[in-house]
């Protein structure tokens, strides 16, 4: 489906979870998913920015995986701010899911790179010969993740009205991270828990966004790489009976790609006593479920 407009909730609202679970840890979660039904709310964020001084009419191309709420997100912005749209998917022709779907209704246009080439499409003649195709005025990466994101997530942060020590998101590229890092203060912390197994170089990536919007890295975030579930879009049994769980106790059902990955993994190390008593932490749900 289209989306009906692009107006966008802000600011986010801020909720306390309340659970015994949690002991003497406060969790506040900051609920980005309800900034917008179908736009994520990091990828809006991301947005923002990078696409500002866009002029209408620009073609703009992109890329992600059948379900990235990333493209959901440009397709919707471009038919808003009426841009041209491509989407780059990963992977080959398949019938539409909902995220595709909703990619076309809003007017995005969708090619397919087989994964040895999707891999590659940073490489000069990969992005010749979709320059060459599409003729784009702008080319963004993946997620969405520019130095602008740095920015937009870090607005984030200025919208949080109760004190915290620690502010947590999904990563997937780590622009979302960035920008938290990028925004909180001197006595706190971000920490990232990866949704994808072994992707180290995110870290690189990370300190890269801080020197092109900073000037500088910065030594107060982290990323966890063990708590992926076997990898990126996997899961186990055990992440969705603590998503079943948690959706009786609280009335909310955690997006699992990335939302539900963090909030068990604050869970368990709430029990591996990894935050001081007392302390409050702020989770980030980053997007809605698009991914079912
Ligand atoms: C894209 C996405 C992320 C990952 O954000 P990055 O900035 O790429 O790290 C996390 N959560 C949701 C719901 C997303 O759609």
């Amino acid at each position: 489906m289209a989306v009906e407009a692009l107006d966008v909730v802000l600011p986010s609202p801020l909720v306390e979870i309340d659970d015994e679970r949690l002991g003497a840890v406060r969790l506040l979660v900051k609920r980005d998913d309800l900034i917008h039904p179908v736009v994520s709310g990091n990828k809006w964020r991301k947005l923002r920015y990078a696409l500002r001084d866009v002029e209408p009419g620009t073609t703009v191309l992109s890329f992600g995986g059948a379900f990235s709420n990333h493209l959901r997100a440009l397709a919707a912005w471009g038919r808003y701010h009426s841009l041209r749209t491509v989407g780059v998917v990963r992977g080959e022709e398949q019938p539409f899911n909902d995220v595709l779907a909703g990619c076309v209704a809003d007017g995005m246009e969708l090619t397919y790179l087989d994964r040895r080439t999707y891999r590659r499409k940073t490489e000069p003649d990969v992005v010749a010969d979709l320059r060459a195709r599409f003729a784009p005025g702008l080319v963004l990466p993946e997620g969405g993740t520019t130095v602008h994101a740095v920015r937009g997530c870090a607005e984030l942060v200025a919208e949080l009205n109760e004190p915290f020590g620690v502010i947590a998101t999904a990563v997937g590229t780590g622009g979302t991270l960035a920008g938290l890092a990028a925004g909180i203060g001197p006595d706190q912390r971000a920490i990232g828990i990866s949704a994808l197994r072994g992707a180290r170089s995110i870290d690189a990536a990370v300190d890269s966004l801080h020197e092109a919007a900073l000037g500088r890295r910065l030594g107060n975030w982290a990323i966890d790489h063990e708590r992926h579930h076997g990898g990126f879009a996997r899961r186990t049994a055990e992440l969705d009976t603590f998503v079943d769980d948690f959706a009786v106790r609280h009335g909310v059902r955690l997006e699992w790609v990335y939302v539900a990955k963090l909030i068990f993994a604050i869970y368990a190390k709430v029990a591996a006593g990894e935050f001081d008593d007392g302390s409050t932490v702020v989770a980030v749900v980053t997007g809605p479920a698009l991914t079912g």
